[in-house]
């Protein structure tokens, strides 16, 4: 009876068609000149492993019957395989470019915008779960109408886990922008709460910068400008509170303080003014002096306090503390004679377009000041979230899937508002790490 199997030169003709010379083979240990195996030598790349359709076959070779040349057809279409022809290529171009520049990028593109399509909508629907505080047990049921109502969202994700995996996705989403924010920022103010046991201060402390260094964010020491917390000693206590470590590091780092307020508000020309509040902060040129003269000597003694204050913090950002005495004269004057008509919100619209090209040192200023902390209400906020999901949820949530809900109550914008892109490229990115069953089990209803 004949040997059935692949012949050598089979092979070597599907190589030489269509420039598969990612396809490689190996023969049978006899002397037949038959195929034992097909591999594709591209996606052996570590790289392509992590992606949502990961098959190994072709990396681990296909033998016997599945050694077809629609087989082999099939896995040059496949996502992984495009990606790794363009990692191997050594090309640094994303997947989207590459997908809107190749022939073979643009017909998987195609055949993935339906996907795209339905996968941006039940995000939009888990958005909504998260922000109404819904378990993620009624995700099925609101696509179930939907789909009733004739929205295509096919069947693959109609379920709880994926429900945690899409919430996962929108709260990277978030997480990554905030780090770019953050990484941007000069300066950074740190809201916290929660924490009333004494013996835990040297490691609130260390949680704060293990945090702020897990998420990539370097330097925060170096950025830090205030710090709000609750009056407990172990937050504000004078030598051994979180505040007064912190400040080792830090010295020029403020605490909310009435004292610091109240300076401020000479500063900015208000007696009710309140650090940070953005609605004062536009107040403030209404409360400008009118008259030449005394808008000249206007807040000098004030910028003067806070130059002082904040000069070790300013040395670090290389700004020219020598310079801001004229920049803040020069600045008013400008104002004086040119915004001066201008309704305080379109005044500060234009504001640090104007301090940014114009008075460059002074901008620091203006940044750090705005930056001072005001009221922890947003962490209380944070806490009270926390006290209603985790006793309705008994406890079942992942502490990274809370934190991703945590970030989507507190951070996320209203539901008309989100803009589900940047979540479903995280989607179908290799960034998102998906729990096990365990880590995205739903929260219970019942
Ligand atoms: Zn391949």
């Amino acid at each position: 009876m004949a040997v059935k199997g692949l012949k050598e030169e089979t092979a070597k003709k599907w190589i030489s068609e269509n420039n598969r010379s990612w396809l490689e083979y190996d023969l049978t240990p006899d002397a037949s000149r038959l195929v034992e195996r097909l591999r594709c030598r591209v996606c052996s790349d570590e790289r392509v492993r992590a992606l949502r359709n990961y098959s190994n076959s072709f990396v681990e070779g296909i033998t016997g019957s599945g050694m077809k040349k629609d087989n082999v057809k099939k896995h040059s279409r496949t996502e992984m395989h495009v990606k790794a022809i363009a990692l191997s290529r050594g090309v640094k171009r994303t997947l989207s470019e590459i997908y809107s520049s190749t022939p073979l990028g643009k017909a998987f593109k195609k055949s993935n915008s339906d996907e795209e399509s339905r996968v941006s909508k039940l995000i939009e629907i888990s958005y909504m779960v998260a922000k109404e505080e819904l378990p993620f047990s009624k995700f099925p049921s609101v696509c179930k109408t939907e789909k009733r109502h004739k929205v295509p969202l096919g069947t693959k994700y109609i379920n709880e886990e994926k429900c945690s995996e899409f919430t996962t996705s929108i709260g990277q989403a978030f997480e990554d922008e905030l780090v770019q924010e953050l990484n941007q920022s000069p300066y950074i103010t740190i809201l916290t709460d929660g924490s009333t046991d004494a013996s835990v201060r040297q490691s609130l402390k260390q949680t704060i910068i293990d945090a702020f260094q897990e998420l990539g964010v370097k330097n925060m020491q170096n950025k830090l400008v205030g710090l709000c917390c609750d009056g407990a000693s172990v937050n504000m206590g004078r030598n051994r509170g979180l505040a007064a470590l912190l400040r080792q590091d830090s010295p020029w780092s403020q605490e909310a303080s009435r004292t610091l307020a109240e300076v401020l508000g000479r500063l900015l020309g208000s007696k009710t003014y309140r650090m940070g509040s953005s609605r004062d902060w536009c107040y403030w040129t209404l409360l400008w002096p009118k008259n030449k003269e005394s808008l000249t000597e206007f807040g000098k003694e004030e910028l003067l306090q806070v130059k002082t204050h904040f000069d070790g913090l300013f040395q670090l950002h290389s700004v020219r503390t020598d310079a801001l005495e004229s920049e803040f004269t020069e600045m008013k004057l400008f104002w004086y004679s040119n915004l001066s008509h201008l309704s305080r919100a379109d005044f500060w619209s234009a504001g640090y377009s104007i301090l940014k090209t114009q008075y460059p040192n002074l901008l620091h200023v203006f940044i750090v000041l705005k930056l001072l902390p005001v009221s922890n209400a947003k962490v209380e906020r944070a806490f009270s979230f926390m006290r209603r999901v985790k006793s309705d949820w008994r406890n079942s949530l992942s502490e990274s899937t809370l934190n991703h809900l945590l970030r989507i109550d507190i951070d996320g914008p209203d539901f008309d508002d989100f803009d589900p892109s940047a979540s479903v490229n995280m989607f179908f990115s290799d960034k998102v790490t998906r729990s096990g069953p365990a880590g995205v089990a739903g929260p219970s209803t019942s």
